[in-house]
């Protein structure tokens, strides 16, 4: 069986509802997937419904931001009740700096002299089937940006990119996911740890912090990071995952690339947490 366990909806920046991500999921012939959008639980219970009409397992997921010594993270937790009190608060406050991050944004643009009206910005709705966040399409709307490339290679930096928001240290995210009932799984090592590369000492701190498993497979890693993310889950007793990262076409990752069978994850406690 195929399975992706890192896909996006429009619940966070993908470009797909839970009812479009089902119908390419299984036009793609994967029989497991994941929902796991960015710090939102919104669309985890419409993607199992949807799931369990079309006859697909799934696995509830939430992928939350979180920092440690300075490096921004992503923690994907599976098998998680998106209704948990406390999941749900840590959620919503990532949101808030999410959207702070956005307005901030703008704010430093306007100083520069780019014709932004915050109060405009306050009331545009964007719409979501166009992936990304609203302060991107509202800058593409604006002629200020051409498309997500633009915006990262002109926009997002320096002097326009805010500092990095305090989000929680993974300890933090680890002891909501558990709270939550879920397994917490250190997404995509080496997008994270780009800079400082995937070793052995670039990752104890992550095990220290209660992390459960690594995305060995993921669109970002060369053959060599996916042996070193297996390697280290062997020897550290860790889950093994992966998924395409996929954002409906937004950002450009493809649907159950890299391919990835049932037999190559190990899911361990996890297994119990899919819904058929
Ligand atoms: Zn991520
Ligand atoms: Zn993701």
């Amino acid at each position: 069986m195929r399975a992706d366990l890192h896909i996006h909806t429009t619940a966070s920046d993908g470009r797909w509802t839970p009812q479009e991500v089902v119908e390419r999921v299984r036009a793609a012939g994967i029989g497991l997937f994941a929902v796991a959008d960015h710090d939102a639980v919104d669309h985890v219970h419409p993607a199992a419904r949807e799931a369990r009409r079309a006859g697909l397992a799934f696995l509830p997921a939430v992928e939350v931001s979180a920092r440690l010594n300075g490096t921004g993270v992503h923690i994907l937790a599976y098998g998680i009740d998106p209704d948990h009190p406390d999941l749900r608060r840590l959620v919503e406050t990532n949101r808030a700096l999410l959207d702070w991050v956005n307005e901030e944004t703008l704010r430093r643009l306007a100083r520069a002299g780019y014709p932004i009206d915050l109060e405009a910005y306050a009331a545009y709705q964007h719409d979501p089937s166009r992936g990304g966040w609203k302060a991107l399409n509202y800058l593409i709307d604006l002629g200020i940006c051409r498309d997500v490339r633009d915006f990262f290679d002109r926009i997002y930096v320096d002097p326009y990119r805010p500092p990095d928001p305090p989000f929680p240290h993974p300890e933090e995210v680890v002891a909501v996911v558990r709270a939550a009932g879920g397994v917490p799984v250190l997404a995509h090592p080496g997008m994270s740890l780009r800079k400082q590369g995937v070793t052995p000492e670039t990752l104890t701190p992550f095990l220290e912090s209660g992390i459960a498993g690594l995305e060995c497979y993921s669109p970002y890693h060369d053959p060599q990071t996916i042996q070193a993310c297996l390697a280290f889950c062997a020897r550290c007793d860790l889950l093994v995952t992966g998924g395409s990262d996929c954002h409906g076409g937004f950002a450009g990752r493809q649907l159950g690339i890299p391919p990835v069978r049932l037999e190559d994850l190990r899911l361990g406690p996890l297994t119990e947490c899919i819904l058929r």
